[in-house]
């Protein structure tokens, strides 16, 4: 009795199901067969002798919802298909479109704010080639040193500073300005290394300076 009805409901899956979403391919004719059997015999495989019919009308009803195969890539069980699909969206997960890139970028003017060069300084240029023997204010530790070329093994650990930046937190209800590396109020620095400068006006940069 099941047998027999098998054969009756592989017909409706073949014909006109996957004889009609094959129709402008080639080979349409066997690669529905195809199909059509692969289909019944999974429906078959998850099904009871009970619940046998409602799987052959539900996967007919989704059959008619997909849209006609454009090549042999889209031919396949309602399985296939699916995990197809969720291939393809996991592909598109990780894609780096430039509509999801755009929500990251910061603008020009923010660039220029934070004082990013965005173009080519006026004037000569630079004409120091490098800042050794000058006097410059660290940018780590904020003090006034005298900028060397070569560092000795005291110049490395000379700077007592925090990597992290100054961020606002608050603790037990009052609020302290404290390091994102250390979140305790009036944390020691961290790290040890040697004194560093920044040179922020563009317009004195040398190709050869020194950036220590
Ligand atoms: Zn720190
Ligand atoms: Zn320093």
């Amino acid at each position: 009795m099941h047998r027999s009805a098998r054969s009756s409901q592989f017909r409706h899956l073949h014909d006109p199901r996957f004889v009609s979403l094959y129709s402008t391919l080639p080979n349409c004719t066997a690669l529905a067969a195809r199909d059509a059997l692969s289909q019944e015999k999974s429906i078959y495989a998850r099904t009871t002798k009970t619940t046998y019919r409602n799987g052959v009308i539900s996967a007919l009803a989704q059959l008619k919802r997909r849209p006609p195969a454009a090549s042999p890539a889209d031919t396949g069980t309602l399985e296939q298909d699916n995990e197809r699909k969720q291939r393809a969206e996991e592909k598109e997960k990780g894609r780096l479109t430039s509509a999801r890139i755009k929500g990251y970028l910061a603008s020009r003017k923010d660039l220029e704010t934070y004082g990013y060069v965005m173009g080519v300084p006026p004037g000569p240029g630079g004409d120091q080639e490098t800042e050794e023997g000058n006097v410059r204010k660290c940018d780590r530790c904020g003090i006034d040193y005298l900028v060397h070329a070569d560092l000795n093994e005291a110049d490395r650990v000379v700077c007592s500073y925090h990597y992290g930046r100054q961020v606002m937190e608050k603790i037990k209800g009052i609020k302290h300005r404290v390091w994102s590396c250390c979140p305790a109020p009036g944390a020691l620095p961290c790290q040890q290394g040697p004194h560093v400068f920044r040179v922020s006006d563009s317009s004195t940069w040398h190709t050869s300076q020194a950036v220590r």
